[in-house]
């Protein structure tokens, strides 16, 4: 096999394991645990590692961390880096299961610091998660320049109706302002439409 089709690598940065707590630390409530993201996507901006997105994974009752992401697009020559699929990536990949909801356990929370895109919604159901939190909405992302994609309008019904439930607007003032520090020091805007 060609090695450069052997495999994809999505690599979290350097810096972010240093960020994390110990691996028993609790994040009690949904906002110690959007607290959490809305720092790791802070630090991508900062570190210019990434596009202004971060997601995490957790124990939806015991609250720990299970696995974090941020969005590796552009390091990773990966469109679907995204913060969301790379926190559910490193999840499934730390239980060696590709369903996070197969494991007998409480279940696992999914919390984003902007509502998912087109394509992260559609992965949240195949995920396993069972519980959705999310900071910003899709126009506070769309404002700044990038383009969510279409969804369904009633597309927090439709994962209830999948039985996961959806928290929206969690500090969504913090978590768009973060989108806007990242216009404003001049980050990149991607939405694979080049060269417009
Ligand atoms: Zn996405």
């Amino acid at each position: 096999m060609n090695p450069r089709f052997s495999a994809v690598t999505l690599q979290l940065p350097h810096w972010l394991e240093s960020e994390l707590p110990a691996a028993d630390h609790i994040f009690a409530t949904p906002e110690d645990r959007m607290g959490l993201v809305l720092r790791l996507a802070s630090l991508n901006i900062k570190h210019q590692t990434g596009g202004p997105f971060s997601a995490a994974v957790f124990d939806l009752e015991s609250g720990t961390l299970i696995a974090p992401g941020v969005n590796i697009v552009v390091a990773s020559h990966a469109s679907i880096a995204h913060a969301e699929m790379v926190a559910v990536s490193m999840a499934q990949r730390s239980l060696l299961t590709h369903d996070l909801g197969s494991l007998g356990n409480s279940g696992t929370q999914l919390v984003t610091s902007v509502a998912p895109c087109a394509m992260c919604l559609g992965a949240v159901p195949w995920s396993g998660v069972r519980s959705l939190i999310c900071g910003a909405r899709e126009e506070d992302a769309n404002a700044i320049g990038f383009d969510e994609g279409s969804k369904p309008t009633d597309w927090v019904a439709q994962l209830e109706t999948r039985g996961i439930t959806v928290q929206n607007d969690l500090m969504r003032d913090a978590a768009a302002n973060v989108l806007k520090t990242y216009k404003e020091s001049g980050g990149a805007i991607y939405n694979g439409r080049s060269p417009n």
